[in-house]
């Protein structure tokens, strides 16, 4: 994968918020980050849901999906996989009885939007876009994490600029941004507002031309939960300085 500075979306804006050094050692320096126990378990849910909704089927489908897309690394051990293997199921299964009052139209899943902006390009990936029975247009994205973090930045930037794609990349209309959270199975929505995606759009210019100047500097305050610290030299710097 090259680096291509020009292309902003909303993991790379994320980082280089979090701690432009860890932007440069993931994106520049293309380091992998290594994969925890939630973040593998994510990316296994993720893979099963886009999977199940490109075809029809019932919860077994869904599960079967679950098992080939399955992500074993980011476990210390057999055991700790197998727990969050069962955990995964028992998220899918309470997926499973949701959709199935669902009255919305899937439209898309994993669906790709890119538009332009400035002399940069704004790309994401939507989990999942749904047209409601009254022609309404609703983007989700899946969610596993503390569901108080994502209850107190309704919608924040990533569901506002995946608003930004669907209106300007897809050519729709999206009324509502809402988080699905796996765990509880709970709904966050909000409505989609254009003042608001005009704002993240120019904090992804702002960014974005940080990262063209080559300005990395590091963020002291991230080092001690930064899964990357044993790789980064800034962070040894810094405590040695
Ligand atoms: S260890 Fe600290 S300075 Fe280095 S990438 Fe992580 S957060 Fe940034």
């Amino acid at each position: 994968m090259l680096f291509d500075p020009k292309e902003l979306n909303y993991s790379k804006i994320r980082t280089y918020l979090e701690c432009p050094q860890l932007y440069r050692m993931i994106y520049v320096e293309q380091k992998r980050q290594p994969l925890t126990p939630l973040s593998s378990l994510g990316i296994s849910l993720h893979r099963a849901l886009a999977d199940f909704h490109k075809r029809s089927g019932g919860l077994d489908e869904l599960l079967d999906s679950y098992d080939a897309g399955w992500v074993g690394s980011g476990y210390a051990d057999a055991q700790e996989q197998m727990s969050h293997y069962k955990r995964g199921q028992q998220l899918l299964e309470k997926y499973w009885e949701e959709q199935s009052q669902n009255k919305a139209l899937v439209k898309w899943t994993e669906k790709i939007f890119e538009f332009p902006r400035e002399e940069f390009r704004i790309k994401g990936t939507i989990d999942r876009v749904d047209q409601n029975p009254n022609g309404t247009w609703e983007i989700i994205d899946y969610k596993t994490g503390p569901e108080p973090i994502i209850e107190a930045n309704m919608p924040g930037l990533q569901l506002t600029i995946y608003g930004a794609g669907a209106e300007l990349g897809l050519g729709i209309d999206p009324q509502t941004l809402s988080y699905w959270h796996l765990s509880s199975g709970r709904k966050y929505s909000a409505p989609y507002d254009k003042a608001a995606a005009e704002k993240v759009t120019v904090l992804f210019i702002e960014t974005g031309r940080k990262i063209l100047a080559g300005d990395f500097p590091c963020n002291p305050e991230r080092c001690p939960a930064c899964l990357m610290k044993d790789q980064c030299r800034a962070c040894a710097q810094e405590r040695e300085a």
